[in-house]
């Protein structure tokens, strides 16, 4: 499988410098040469397989032989070391639990399968690798972790100084080792627009080896198709029917990875792109008129996004149809009000916790369900843990939440961050000068 640049369909590259690069030099993102299809018979006995059976047999169509199966089987069980359970709270309304990784979001499943991919790739090279990545919360916290202590590669975080939780700037600022974190003195646009800076600076790319992993890396994307297919695979043959996913969505990574599974072959009827306030995208989906603009801080922080950079490839995969990106996704938008209320509802109805991020995908997918009584099964996406907001959720529920002693380790340590100004030339001598 070869990969493609959005801005030019004949800039045709190996999966290889895909993933070394993370974006090609003419600010496109790389796509899937072409979507491959997933065998009619796979999906009609897909819950005789395991989530590791599952995710091995779509990578190999995404990937092909790139990788030996062999390895590839090994990158899929040591990346994937949890499940991502489906979990029912009334008949026909469903969670799909992605945080049972290692720091509780979601973005564990990208960044471990990415971190191993990279360094397979990266096994015979002499030179050291320095991946940078903007976060606005939990991409830091799963990259620093995924690449913690891996041979070869410098991880170099950027986060918008007090826009994310305590506890994920625990996560981030107290590894040290081959991590280096960057507070910023700005928002979570301001670092990813110095990251795109310094990928395309010449200086810099003179003199060091610099890629990203944010989800413009399309072996985060990859492996997040993986879970889409599991979560199919843990319905009986009645929800299997007309499915409909709501996805809580910042930088449209994981809808475009869910997005990318039904092209592939996945039936699921209808997208619900769930957002925060920052709503660039259910306002294209409503006027077809696509208008980046700064983001808002929010209580569900990892989405907040004015700029959702995901998005040029949901364009790319739909040959720019609105008519047809309207017909497969519907979006909705919620604010902090609306938000704090479904955690509350949620926890009353079924005395089940989510966090802020969840609790907009289930508004979301509550909002579709009452126009179209005909759905026979609806999932919403529990991208992280509520205890990484916690105070945010006690409020409401006016309970405790227990935090998960993996995650509680990370509040003991001391903070190992450097400030930077929102600067380009403050990073950029920073990053030359390793
Ligand atoms: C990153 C994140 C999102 C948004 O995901 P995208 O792929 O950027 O749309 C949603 N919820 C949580 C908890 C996240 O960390």
């Amino acid at each position: 499988m070869k990969y493609y640049s959005t801005n030019n369909r004949r800039h045709l590259v190996s999966l290889k410098e895909a993933v070394i690069q993370g974006m090609p030099s003419d600010h496109g993102l790389y796509m899937p040469e072409n979507i491959p299809d997933v065998d009619k018979n796979f999906i009609r006995n897909i819950s005789d397989f395991s989530f590791h059976e599952i995710s091995f047999s779509i990578a190999k169509l995404l990937i092909d032989n790139e990788i030996p199966d062999q390895i590839l089987h090994s990158i899929i069980e040591d990346a994937l070391n949890f499940q991502t359970p489906v979990v029912e709270l009334e008949k026909g309304l469903k969670i799909l639990e992605l945080f049972h990784g290692p720091t509780l979001a979601f973005k564990d499943v990208g960044a471990r399968f990415m971190a191993r991919v990279m360094s397979y790739f990266l096994r015979n090279t002499k030179n050291e690798l320095n991946i940078i990545v903007a976060t606005s919360g939990d991409t830091g916290s799963a990259v620093a972790n995924g690449f913690y202590k891996v041979d070869g590669i410098n991880v170099i975080i950027l986060y918008p100084s007090g826009k994310i939780s305590k506890i994920q700037e625990k996560q981030i600022v107290t590894l040290g080792e081959n991590i280096t974190s960057l507070e910023v003195d700005g928002t979570f646009d301001d670092c990813q627009k110095l990251v795109k800076k310094a990928l395309t600076d010449q200086d810099i790319k003179k003199s060091i080896d610099l890629t990203t992993a944010n989800s413009i890396n399309i072996s985060r994307i990859i492996p997040q198709t993986f879970y889409y297919f599991n979560a199919f695979s843990q319905l009986n043959e009645q929800e299997k029917n007309n499915l409909v996913i709501s996805v809580p969505s910042g930088n449209f990574g994981n809808l475009f990875a869910g997005i990318l599974a039904k092209k592939m072959g996945l039936p699921v009827y209808k997208f619900i792109a769930a957002t925060n306030i920052n709503d660039v995208i259910p306002e294209y989906l409503k006027s077809g008129i696509f208008t980046p603009r700064n983001s808002i801080a929010t209580i569900s922080n990892a989405m907040d996004v004015g700029n959702p950079s995901n998005f040029v490839r949901i364009l790319d995969l739909y040959k720019n149809n609105y008519v047809k990106i309207k017909n497969d996704i519907s979006g909705y938008a919620f604010d902090d009000i609306e938000t704090r209320k479904a955690i509350k509802k949620i926890y009353e109805k079924y005395e089940y916790v989510t966090d802020s991020h969840s609790a907009i995908a289930y508004l979301g997918l509550l909002k579709y369900l009452r126009n179209h009584p005909e759905i026979s099964c609806g999932i919403f996406l529990e991208t992280a843990h509520p205890a990484k907001f916690k105070s945010i959720v006690e409020k409401e529920i006016s309970t405790e939440i227990q935090i998960p002693a993996r995650l509680e380790k990370f509040l003991e340590y001391p903070k190992l961050s450097k400030p930077l100004k929102n600067n380009f030339s403050d990073l950029k001598q920073l990053l030359l000068s390793r």
